[in-house]
């Protein structure tokens, strides 16, 4: 064989040799590829979410077997949709099928959002759950599409439910001995017919007074809480004027006041203006607002109460030269029974409840609430309420 022959068949074993190893490395890639995606895949269905991920069209991509499980739907029925077939299908699963064209559409029209929805599936099985969508962005930064997530917190509400009944009952229970008492320990400091009192059984009944409103207070709170919580809160909302509230409240404010000689200023709008609210709800906010900041502000502090007209809304301010709060106290304060660590809260009672129910009445009248404040400064809790058309 002449050397140019040699050479050249040498090359081709060689050149068959790399091909060889080539086509070898090729196989264990692709091998790992699938035992990748087959562990995925084993990931994803573990999950105990169902999974739907939709792609930048709105045409379903994949869902894992807990979808499957959870709508009573087989994956291939599933991904031969379009997108309006898609809602077509899951329409009918849910109590509230009209949003579920909207929250489908987020696919299409948002590339950047996280949405959290709560919903009630009612087929094939009723469930409560949280839903979660989120856009998926891949590693070159473009987006893939959107992932849904259903989480079934059936469980979870109901166990909150049976607590808030629990709560409710307690509580119902509690006001009415607690009333009962403070009407006769009334009566005896008050009803000269009772007979005298000395000096010392005085001072003792008013002690019980005093901790007998503690109480009534704490378990009005706990069931306003409760109702709230279970959605049994019933608002009666009606065009009133703001500032015939406010003076029918201030008076009974002026002896804490004057004991504390804290100075207190209002200041009203010339119009006075008519807010869409539930009469005892609003007082019951400006109340507790009051209260907090006739508590929170030390012996010679002020305090303002404000009303201006914001179209469409009335907007309500209560500032108070007290201790005020510091930022992380601030991000806490609408937490159930939070209270921040001070000289004042660890001397006085409360139950960290008053806030929370105070947010919640104002934002089941459609109305928001916030607060600005300094530690050592002062704080001025605001709140809107819709102007009544
Ligand atoms: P409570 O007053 O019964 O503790 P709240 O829910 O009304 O409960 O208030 C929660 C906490 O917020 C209080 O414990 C207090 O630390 C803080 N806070 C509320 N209002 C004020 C205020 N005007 N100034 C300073 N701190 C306040």
């Amino acid at each position: 064989m002449d050397e140019g022959k040699r050479a050249t068949e040498e090359a081709f074993r060689s050149n068959e040799a790399r091909l060889e190893a080539a086509l070898q490395l090729a196989e264990a890639n692709y091998a790992q590829l699938e035992r990748t995606k087959s562990q995925l895949r084993a990931i994803i269905d573990a999950s105990q979410e169902a999974m739907l991920f939709l792609s930048p069209d709105g045409r379903p991509l994949k869902v894992n077997t807990r979808f499957t499980d959870f709508f009573g739907l087989d994956d291939t029925t599933v991904l031969s949709q379009s997108a309006d077939q898609l809602t077509a299908l899951l329409k009918g699963l849910f109590v509230d099928d009209n949003s579920l064209d909207c929250w489908l559409a987020w696919s299409t029209t948002d590339q950047e959002h996280i949405f959290r929805e709560q919903q009630v599936q009612v087929r094939p099985v009723r469930r409560e759950v949280d839903l979660s969508s989120l856009p998926v962005i891949n590693v070159d930064q473009t987006y893939i599409g959107r992932l849904y997530v259903w989480h079934d917190v059936t469980h979870e509400r109901e166990v909150d439910r049976i607590k808030s009944e629990f709560v409710s009952m307690v509580s119902h229970e509690l006001r009415t001995p607690l009333t009962s008492i403070k009407g006769s320990v009334d009566l005896i400091l008050t009803d000269e017919t009772v007979g005298e009192l000395t000096e010392l059984q005085r001072e003792f009944l008013g002690i019980t007074q005093n901790n007998t409103c503690r109480l009534i207070s704490i378990t009005n709170d706990l069931l306003d809480l409760s109702r709230m919580e279970s959605g049994k809160l019933a608002l009666h909302r009606e065009p009133l004027d703001i500032t015939l509230l406010i003076g029918e409240l201030l008076p009974s404010f002026q002896p804490g006041w004057d004991a504390r000689r804290q100075r207190f200023t209002l200041h009203l709008p010339e119009k006075a203006p008519m807010v869409l609210a539930d009469a005892d709800r609003l007082m019951q906010i400006l109340r507790n607002l009051l209260s907090n900041a006739h508590k929170y502000t030390p012996d010679e502090g002020h305090i303002d109460l404000s009303v201006e007209i914001a179209e469409p809304v009335a907007r309500v301010e209560v500032t108070d030269s007290g201790i005020g709060l510091s930022k992380e106290e601030q991000a806490q304060l609408f937490t159930r029974f939070y209270r921040a660590h001070n000289a004042v809260t660890k001397a006085g009672g409360g139950t960290g409840l008053g806030l929370v129910i105070t947010r919640s009445l104002v934002e089941m009248q459609g109305g928001e609430i916030g607060v600005s404040s300094e530690p050592g400064h002062g704080s001025t809790f605001r709140f809107t309420l819709p102007l009544a058309v």
